[in-house]
């Protein structure tokens, strides 16, 4: 009997319409019992959020509520939901994976509407828990501050070369770069945390939002 290492990952599955945390996912960085709260939101609490949204990406959405493959949007919704992911396509296909490969935002679409779906779910959480409490700076960050920079932490990563241009064309996926920067760029709730202004490098003109 194999004894394989534990599964450091989480999923969605339309079939069933669940989502699921393998025990190996519930650890530092993602998830880490004596971190503070708003650090937990950004991590675990963004990737429930990720797959929560799967179920409204570009896939997801063709799956009911039973979990048949059956498209039950309205034809407006569907022109407004397409029009909006087309902005995360020409977002992410600008971004550079390495050397002078872009990366694919036909193929890396569902991750990243999940990834900006996905880390909103987790700041509304936030802010739902965080009403009525005393909001104390911790190493001189708000818990705002803290969550994005919880969610940072988790797509902290380091990439040979060969692999990085390998997973530009086969990985749906963004390179964790462009998970934190994509979404945070494309997020007013960031921008108010860190106080950034207009043309400055993590603010978008053109942000993007599909949920
Ligand atoms: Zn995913």
């Amino acid at each position: 009997m194999a004894h394989d290492a534990p599964t450091v990952n989480a999923y969605y599955s339309p079939l069933e319409n669940n989502i699921n945390f393998p025990a190996g996912i519930l650890q530092p960085p993602f998830f880490d019992r004596n971190a503070d709260d708003a650090v937990n939101f950004g991590g675990i609490g963004a990737v429930i959020g990720h797959e929560m949204t799967h179920g409204f990406d570009d896939q997801g959405r063709k799956y009911d509520a039973r979990g048949n493959g059956q498209d039950w949007w309205t034809p407006d919704d569907t022109r407004e939901f397409e029009k909006r992911a087309q902005c995360l396509v020409e977002e992410y296909s600008g971004f550079t994976a390495v050397g002078d490969v872009k990366l694919n935002g036909k193929l890396t679409l569902g991750e990243n509407t999940a990834d900006n779906g996905g880390v909103r779910v987790a700041y509304m959480a936030l802010l739902a828990y965080l009403a009525g409490r005393a909001e104390d700076k911790i190493a001189g960050f708000t818990p705002e501050q803290r969550f994005f920079l919880g969610y940072a932490q988790i797509w902290c990563q380091n990439t040979a070369e060969a692999q990085a241009r390998l997973r530009a064309v086969t990985d749906p996926h963004s390179p964790g770069r462009y998970r934190v920067n994509g979404v945070v760029s494309n997020m007013p709730e960031f921008r108010r945390a860190f106080g950034c202004g207009e043309g400055q490098p993590m603010v978008r003109p053109d942000a993007c939002r599909v949920w």
